[in-house]
């Protein structure tokens, strides 16, 4: 049990905290899943990305999956060695591009025909050949919130089979490409096993057909996306997504490569926040709090689901509030009509499951300074961000200032 009262006392609100045996116990049973077979996880760093939870990840062997040229960074940073370390994502620049074929990373996750020439062009400037994986979209529902779903033709993302076909005899037939994975990710807070198998599926049936023309890829990389209970979802069990993926893979020799964030990292993060106030408009019933849609906006974003528990003296009935913050916006609400008791001044909320594209998707609006940071192992607590200071805010643009 974390001591979060302890916590606050310490490092003040509001604050995430992270607890990296919660991290651990999730690695190994995915891990676990895929024993028998060859694999690599490689960690989705935009999920959690403090260099601390990303260290954590890379000690128990992970890789990473990276969309940024900065998250290759990171993952460098972090200890994760350049074999280990993917590139994703539909818009890469020609900079980042060449950065990460220096870098020699594991390969680059091709998103579109436009794309591979580009990173052609680029290896041959550097006199190079450069590891690709094509991103397949399969036309697959993979029945999660819109704004999560990657696998439909709708999307943005990735290529249909006959350009992927297309695009692999180019690269076949490139001195400067030398493709040797195949990658699908049809979305996040995946609940459903079903879509997963039918694209897996699909993948594997173009693999066999590109081995049938002498194109032998090494790497299946299944993305990540496997959800996590936030309320009461049932959920995929690691063992039952990996025996999916196994039966889509017969008389096939593959690395299996998958890309986890979510399912990492979700819920092992508390967002700790104060509560300022309670007010009534109407019949509406408002409890403000310290922490805001700058520090998790979820809520705002995919009107998600948090369980927020309270930390009170408070015995009294429950009665439906909305949770909401400082900031400007009717959309800074953590929750509405949830149940908790009348609280008071300085009574903590304990937002549960923020683990995952809460602290990354931060921002300063309203100058308001991005919250610390703080990982829980074996009882202990350490920060691993320090509280952003107006100083730290300011700093870009002071230097611009003209009397
Ligand atoms: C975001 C992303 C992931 C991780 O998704 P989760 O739902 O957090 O597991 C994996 N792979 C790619 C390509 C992604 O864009």
């Amino acid at each position: 049990m974390i001591n979060f009262k302890q916590l606050v006392n310490e490092y003040k609100t509001p604050l995430y905290v992270y607890d990296l045996d919660y991290m651990t116990s999730q690695y190994n049973a995915l891990k676990g899943a895929f024993k028998g077979k060859k694999s690599l996880l490689a960690y989705a760093v935009k999920a959690n990305s403090n260099l601390s939870v990303v260290k954590h990840f890379a000690d128990l062997g992970a890789g990473a999956d990276c969309v940024s040229i900065g998250e290759v960074r990171r993952a460098f940073l972090a200890g994760i060695p350049n074999y280990k370390i993917i590139f994703s994502g539909v818009g890469k620049s020609d900079d980042e591009i060449r950065e990460a074929i220096e870098k020699d990373i594991l390969y680059i996750n091709v998103e579109s025909e436009a794309e591979l020439g580009r990173v052609e062009l680029i290896a041959k400037e550097l006199n190079t050949s450069c590891r690709i994986s094509i991103r397949v979209n399969p036309n697959i529902d993979p029945k999660t919130h819109p704004y999560i779903s990657t696998g439909l033709h709708a999307n943005k993302f990735g290529v249909d089979l006959n350009t992927a076909k297309r695009m692999y005899i180019f690269a076949n037939n490139s001195q400067n490409l030398d493709p040797i994975g195949i990658h699908f990710h049809i979305g996040s807070q995946l609940t459903q096993l079903d879509p997963i198998r039918e694209s897996a599926e699909i993948v594997a049936d173009l693999i066999r057909s590109l081995a049938s023309i002498k194109i032998e890829l090494k790497f299946f990389d299944i993305g990540g996306g496997l959800g996590v209970q936030y309320k009461d979802e049932k959920t995929i069990l690691p063992y039952d997504y990996a025996q999916a993926i196994f039966s889509t893979l017969t008389a096939l020799d593959l690395t299996i490569v998958c890309e986890p964030g979510r399912f990492l990292t979700a819920n092992a993060g508390y967002f700790l926040t104060k509560v300022l106030y309670e007010k009534q408009n109407g019949d509406k019933k408002f409890v403000i709090v310290d922490g805001a849609m700058n520090d998790l906006i979820r809520p705002a974003l995919y009107n998600a689901y948090h369980k927020i528990e309270a930390i009170t003296e408070s015995v009294l009935e429950p009665r439906k509030v909305d949770i909401v913050g400082p900031v400007c916006e009717s959309g800074d609400f953590f929750a509405k009509d949830y149940l908790l008791p009348e609280l008071a001044h300085n009574d903590i909320l304990v937002i549960h499951s923020a683990g995952s594209y809460g602290f990354g998707m931060g921002s300063n609006y309203n100058t308001r300074g991005r919250s610390a940071e703080v990982a829980v192992q074996d009882g202990k607590a350490r920060l691993i961000r320090r509280r952003e200071s107006f100083e730290d805010i300011i700093a870009l643009e002071l230097e611009f200032l003209q009397n």
